[in-house]
């Protein structure tokens, strides 16, 4: 059965299909969706904008009611969803299942942040005059997200942007539909009115542009690539909408010489390696001083070695595939760039396991400098590569010299020195003496320089962007 869009409170077909393939075992077909054009985009931003005369004004009770429901049908169903998750996107089973709890645990957040919207009474500087100052929402969000994330990343979107009154259009990734449509049609289970999210799946070049042109849409919230968001921020800006982009990552972990080598290590494969190495916040660059350096790159390959590298729902599985197969030529291409730069490649093979899938073992790349393309391009794979530095000043220097900033981290037993990287570090998230990669669902999350763009998504700090403030003056 084709799973069709949602618009305005209905199924509907497109004219086209897409083929939602499973990364472990391409001969397994996880599902068909049907794809929306410019009309049905049209439409759906239509049925958004009715539905925000009343959705923007709904009762808090209502908001909570749905969004909390919402969460717990996640939850309960949190072993179905992360199987789902783990066959299109090709995260391991735990993983999948650790998303979809995430996801849960977000809708819950927001339907607590219902209740609690508040604004602030101040004094006014003129006599017998009050100030107030309120948070509206801000009318119709296109929401447009990655292949990464398939159910976190819309889930944190969608919750604050209906908790705070909003109507959403919302693109998933053309390669994981099967997320965001099960996260829709689980909202219409929880009782979301008609029109007040709608799913559009489709190409980011007919769908998401045609969002992008639409007058009728108020804000963008993008997380993607830096190339994407990019473009998107200029169309956006040029017809007047809000717009956040949450982009790429070249995070750096940083080891000193005081580190505790077994932390260090696994820090750092976790933060590499887990989910594929395909998170914003991996830690793809790992800096690390030279009095531990060789016993670092040692252990890191002896438990490199270890990972068990297969199917992404077999039990045991450590790291699943490659998302497809052009992402694994990413991969492949940049391990080849970097080896041609005279870095020297540990791992990085393509593998065969039993059922045919996009598998490629974690590499590690070392004796490498901070000025090769291997330490500053986004690979967005299992590939991570160590620079070697004299001391803390100089990690610190390769560190922030990027031109990304969403997370970093630092391995250390000094307080001096943890304390210093946590004010000097240029990124938007910090984590000592753990993984760059792995945050709480109710604190911001964004970065920095080319990573991020606007407010911060995430805990209370969401509705800076998915809200307005209006400031009132009354002469009782
Ligand atoms: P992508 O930029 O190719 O696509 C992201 C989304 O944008 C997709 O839904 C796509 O269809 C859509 N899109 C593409 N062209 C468009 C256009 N012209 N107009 C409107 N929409 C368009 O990114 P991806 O390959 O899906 O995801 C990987 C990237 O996402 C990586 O760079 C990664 O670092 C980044 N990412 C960032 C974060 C973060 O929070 N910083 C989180 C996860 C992933």
């Amino acid at each position: 059965m084709v799973q069709q869009n949602y618009i305005g409170g209905e199924w509907v077909a497109g004219k086209t299909v897409t083929r939602d393939i499973n990364p472990s075992d391409i001969k397994d077909l996880v599902g068909e969706y049907a794809q929306a054009d410019a009309t049905l985009t049209e439409q759906a931003i239509d049925a958004a904008r009715d539905a925000f005369k009343t959705w923007s004004l709904s009762p808090i009770q209502q908001r909570f009611d749905i969004l909390d429901k919402a969460g717990d049908l996640i939850l309960a169903r949190k072993a179905e969803l992360g199987k789902l998750l783990s066959r299109e996107e090709g995260k391991t089973l735990a993983e999948g299942i650790g998303e979809a709890t995430r996801a849960g645990q977000i809708f819950k957040f927001f339907g607590g942040e219902a209740l609690r919207m508040s604004g602030e009474k101040i004094a006014s500087t003129r006599p017998g005059i009050e100030v107030e100052i309120t948070r509206e929402p801000i009318g119709v969000v296109a929401l447009i997200t990655p292949w990464n994330f398939p159910i976190a990343i819309p889930a944190w979107k969608i919750a604050p942007a209906l908790c705070y009154g909003n109507c959403v259009v919302f693109k998933p990734a053309d390669l994981v539909p099967g997320c965001g449509w099960a996260l829709v049609d689980i909202l219409i289970e929880a009782g979301l009115p008609k029109g007040v999210l709608n799913l559009v799946m489709g190409r980011g070049s007919v769908v998401g542009e045609k969002m992008l042109a639409s007058p009728k849409v108020d804000a963008v919230s993008f997380t993607g690539s830096v190339a994407t968001g990019r473009a998107i921020a200029q169309k956006a800006v040029a017809s007047g909408k809000k717009v956040q982009l949450e982009m790429g990552g070249k995070n750096p972990m940083v080891v000193l010489d005081d580190a505790d080598l077994a932390t260090a290590v696994n820090v750092s494969v976790n933060g590499a390696f887990f989910s594929t190495g395909q998170r914003c916040t991996a830690s793809s660059r790992l800096v690390v001083t030279s009095g531990i350096h060789d016993k670092f790159v040692e252990a890191m390959k002896e438990k490199m070695k270890a990972l068990k590298i297969d199917n992404a729902l077999k039990p045991g599985t450590d790291i699943g595939p490659v998302v497809d197969q052009s992402q694994l030529d990413q991969d492949m291409n940049y391990i080849e760039i970097a080896r041609k730069e005279g870095g020297k490649v540990f791992g990085g093979e393509r593998l065969n396991r039993e059922t045919e899938g996009f598998y490629l073992s974690p590499a590690l790349v070392t004796e490498t400098t901070n000025a090769m393309r291997i330490n500053r391009e986004e690979v967005f794979g299992p590939v991570a590569s160590v620079v070697r530095v004299k001391d803390y000043d100089e990690a610190l220097a390769v560190a922030n010299d990027t031109e990304f900033g969403l997370s970093a981290g630092i391995c250390t037993a000094s307080l001096k020195h943890s304390s210093h990287f946590k004010r000097h570090s240029q990124a938007g998230m910090v984590m000592v003496n753990l993984p760059t990669a792995g945050v709480d669902y109710h604190v911001p999350f964004g970065g920095r320089k080319g990573s991020s763009y606007g407010p911060r998504e995430q805990g209370r700090y969401a509705a800076e962007f998915y809200t307005t403030v209006k400031t009132v003056y009354i002469q009782p």
